[in-house]
């Protein structure tokens, strides 16, 4: 018997390429981009080691939770860190950054999310890049949540570590995702002692025994059902369109936004500032006296497919995420989600207007 996920053919060298220069069209760059077999982490974390080490200065911005992992494996790995938070409402501004430089001229990295799934903002990654380019920083870029959703160009914005999985609002798989390394990168990465090699972290491993090696063997056996969803989520992009699946995301946080506000019942969005707020997930906040997991629970409760969860570790209390991202970003997902949770806060004795929630979402999805 014969099934779909099973009994497949070892993915080949060339076509294995082909999904990496498939994905490099996606970016819009010339820099390499190196697959990766394995969650976004792999990426996240074997850049940042292969990068960072004793001697490194690194700006780290957090503006949510995968800013303090990063954080943690720079000091890990030796480099001084210096952390500009802000809090999880805002986006970085670029002059928040300026100032850091002016402080510590030495600066010499810079790490950060573009847009945040956990929390709800997007960041100015072109206008930080700038910034890092004009003081010759590396500049390392979670774009995880941000591809598909909006634009990534890592060349435009002078990014040399952009790291992309496809679980988000490319609709893909979690198993697999890619980064784009400049030559700059790479040639940080080469002078530095601690980068790993012979590991499934190591970045360099992947220069030498694939990239500059000619594409031509890989150096293990492909995961190949990862590799083929990454083809087929990066085609089904193609064929509708990068500029609309973003401007389908894009719709769909305007929408929610604007759902969220007309539903009242003291639900308000997360984030303050419309243009901070990321396309690919919607962060709301409860009214005091309701507790958002309880909330979503409830929500869920009566419809179990919504892309509703609460806030993660302490801000389930207070937050709501709408994640209207890949197959749900669209107006019946949102339509639906605002209107579950309308009738939950209802339930919990809230005055909200379903209605008018519903229409806000109609007349935001006809613009
Ligand atoms: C989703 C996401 C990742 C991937 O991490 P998971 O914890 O496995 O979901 C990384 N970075 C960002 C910004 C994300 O939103």
């Amino acid at each position: 018997m014969t099934h779909p996920f099973l009994d497949l053919a070892p993915l080949s060298a060339a076509h294995f390429a082909a999904i990496e220069d498939r994905v490099a069209r996606l970016l819009d760059t010339e820099q390499d981009v190196v697959i990766m077999q394995g969650e976004a982490l792999l990426p996240l974390e074997g850049a940042i080691r292969s990068t960072a080490g004793p001697g490194t200065l690194a700006l780290n911005v957090i503006t949510g939770p995968y800013g303090q992992t990063f954080g943690n494996w720079l000091r890990d790995c030796g480099a001084e860190v210096i952390d500009l938070s802000v809090p999880f409402h805002t986006a970085v501004t670029a002059d928040q950054v300026r100032e850091a430089f002016a402080a510590h001229p030495g600066i010499d990295f810079v790490s950060l999310v573009h847009a945040e799934a956990a929390t709800g903002n997007t960041n100015p990654v072109a206008e930080i890049g700038e910034i890092a380019r004009a003081h010759g920083a590396i500049f390392y870029v979670d774009a995880v949540a941000s591809i598909g959703a909006e634009p990534v160009l890592p060349d435009a914005w002078g990014v040399d570590l952009c790291v992309i999985g496809a679980q988000k609002a490319m609709g893909g798989p979690a198993g697999v995702s890619a980064v784009s390394v400049s030559s700059r990168a790479w040639a940080r990465m080469t002078a530095n002692p601690g980068a790993p090699r012979h590991s499934y972290l190591s970045l360099l491993d992947w220069k030498d025994r694939w990239t500059d090696a000619g594409r031509t063997a890989l150096p293990h056996a492909p995961a190949q059902l990862e590799m083929l969803a990454l083809e087929a989520c990066v085609e089904r992009i193609e064929s509708e369109g990068l500029s609309t699946v973003i401007q389908r995301h894009a719709t769909a946080a305007a929408a929610t936004r604007a759902g969220a506000l007309a539903l009242g019942g003291g639900l308000e969005p997360y984030v303050h500032k419309a243009s901070e707020a990321a396309p690919v997930a919607t962060t709301l906040r409860t009214p005091p006296g309701v507790v958002a997991s309880e909330l979503v629970a409830s929500a869920l409760s009566s419809n179990p497919g919504l892309p509703l969860a609460a806030g993660g570790g302490a801000l389930a209390k207070e937050m709501i995420r709408v994640n209207h991202y890949g197959v749900d970003a669209t107006a019946e997902a949102v339509r639906n989600s605002l209107a579950a949770l309308g009738t939950a806060l209802a339930g919990q004795g809230a005055s909200v207007d379903l209605e008018a929630a519903r229409s806000a979402v109609e007349s935001t999805w006809r613009r």
